[in-house]
């Protein structure tokens, strides 16, 4: 995708494809991946992020595993850690 910016009297501002929409081009509003400001704006990457039901585990990625109506579910390798984690912990009883 290529960068679309441009410059107004406020300072240089930054197209988001997904909204179709221009932000100030800073990282209040872009998140920043190897140095460089990335396109989509973060209230479109935090929509989609709630859309695809991004495994609740923070920095973590992966689309969640698909329960049906659980809240703060994780992906399969974190559900996995969690499930490890748990039986761990009732066997110590
Ligand atoms: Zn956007
Ligand atoms: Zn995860």
């Amino acid at each position: 995708m290529r960068e679309r910016i441009r410059m107004t009297d406020d300072g240089e501002e930054k197209y988001c494809h997904k909204c179709e929409d221009w932000h100030p081009n800073t990282d209040e509003f872009f998140f920043v991946q190897r140095g460089k400001l990335r396109s989509p704006c973060k209230a479109c990457i935090q929509e989609k992020r709630f859309t695809l039901k991004v495994c609740c585990v923070e920095g973590c990625n992966q689309p969640r595993k698909m329960l049906a109506c659980r809240p703060g579910s994780r992906c399969v390798t974190h559900e996995r850690m969690y499930r490890a984690d748990y039986k761990a912990r009732k066997a110590v009883k």
